[in-house]
């Protein structure tokens, strides 16, 4: 049994996105792939396959039981944890050999006892990163700090330091602020890198670009990059495809994901009749109304509508009113041709039928690209094609 609203993952599409990431970047340069939340809805072990057999070789999980999730599934590459966790993870980082960003002496400390419980007899030593906030307000220590915190990992007698990151607040903006608060804290965080070598340790890999760095700041890439958004083929921000021909940058990237789903009722309404709860919208005319077995508990977010379109046959058609749990209607006004169980496709590549991405979803509902794919919920299964 399987419902007809689904998520197509076109891995080759993932494939893909990777090969264009690999040519933007010099061939020593590591990549750490973003497969928290799921693969940005994707699936986190189908995205972190790709990016293994792509050359990733870090993933990076926002949990321990992202991480978990990985390991059980058989991936071997390096896990990094972009989020901080509870001490009481602590163990399942260590034994999943899950790597954290560190930068508190408590948070260092407690680490640390996990790690000895683990291999305290071997001396093998645990890595960890140093993360620096240079400017994000988020995570990570004051750059002037870290000398002192990397001091602090070498001197828990178990971990070692084996990188520094930052992450950027605005990097997906294109204004002269926004790119200049962006340099201003990448400076930051080489002031911090510097601050680890004077006090006499090893910086190790330096990594500061997601994204929006990746495709327009080469100079940020340092020893590692980590994209998230472009593995799923969509631009961050402001930094959309047009604004990156602008600037003579080629990065094409494409969709990995469609949401389908299918006509399930095809219904003639009267002019003046009003279309779901609250009667937010009326017909405008006598027209066909169709209704599709798919809604904000699949993702589909009530502030979507209006403005959200699905592709049926390979036309464009509104919805229409508000869109329910489980539940939504099309306008397809008369001489359609649209029949019960024709497919319908919400967003996805062009390959899929689709006319409308996440993106322009994104756009009906005043949110971005990143949300509209880690809403599509768990009932929507996720068939890899
Ligand atoms: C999510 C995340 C990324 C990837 O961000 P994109 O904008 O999707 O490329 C990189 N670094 C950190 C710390 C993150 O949390």
């Amino acid at each position: 049994m399987e419902r007809c609203t689904k998520a197509l993952i076109y891995r080759d599409n993932l494939k893909y996105n990777f090969d264009q990431i690999r040519r933007h970047i010099a061939p020593g340069v590591r990549i750490c792939a973003a497969v928290k939340a799921d693969g940005y809805g994707h699936g986190a072990v189908t995205a972190a396959e790709a990016a293994v057999e792509s050359g990733a070789e870090f993933l990076a999980v926002a949990s321990a039981e992202e991480g978990a999730e990985l390991r059980e599934a058989g991936i071997k590459a390096r896990i990094l944890l972009l989020s901080l966790c509870t001490p009481d993870e602590f163990q399942a980082l260590a034994d999943f050999d899950i790597t954290p960003l560190v930068f508190s002496r408590e948070y260092i400390d407690g680490f640390a006892k996990a790690a000895r419980t683990r291999f305290g007899r071997t001396g093998q030593k645990t890595p960890v990163h140093l993360a620096v906030d240079t400017g994000m307000g988020r995570i990570g220590c004051l750059p002037q700090e870290a000398g002192a915190e990397a001091a602090a990992i070498r001197d828990s007698g178990t971990l070692e330091l084996e990188g520094m990151c930052t992450h950027f607040a605005v990097s997906d903006g294109v204004s002269p602020d926004d790119r200049s608060y962006t340099a201003r804290q990448f400076d930051l965080f080489l002031e911090a890198v510097e601050n680890v070598r004077r006090a006499g340790m090893n910086p190790g890999i330096r990594h500061c670009a997601n994204s929006a760095v990746i495709m327009t700041e080469p100079r940020m890439h340092l020893d590692m990059v980590r994209p998230g958004i472009i593995i799923y083929g969509y631009y961050p921000g402001d930094v959309t495809e047009q604004y990156l021909r602008g600037t003579g940058a080629d990065f094409p990237l494409r969709p990995v994901m469609a949401l389908e789903t299918r006509v399930l009722a095809v219904r003639k309404f009267r002019a003046g009749d009003s279309v779901s709860y609250g009667r937010t919208w009326s017909c405008g005319r006598d027209t066909e109304i169709a209704v599709l077995p798919v809604g904000y508990a699949d993702g589909i977010l009530r502030r979507f509508s209006p403005g959200m379109q699905v592709t049926i046959n390979g036309r464009n058609y509104p919805v229409r009113g508000r869109i329910c749990m489980d539940q939504c209607m099309v306008e397809l006004g008369n001489g359609s041709g649209v029949r019960p169980l024709d497919r319908a496709v919400i967003f996805g590549p062009a390959m899929s039928g689709a006319l409308r991405t996440a993106e322009d979803l994104a756009e009906a509902g005043g949110t971005i690209s990143y949300e509209v794919l880690t809403s599509v919920s768990r009932r929507v299964t996720r068939t890899v094609v």
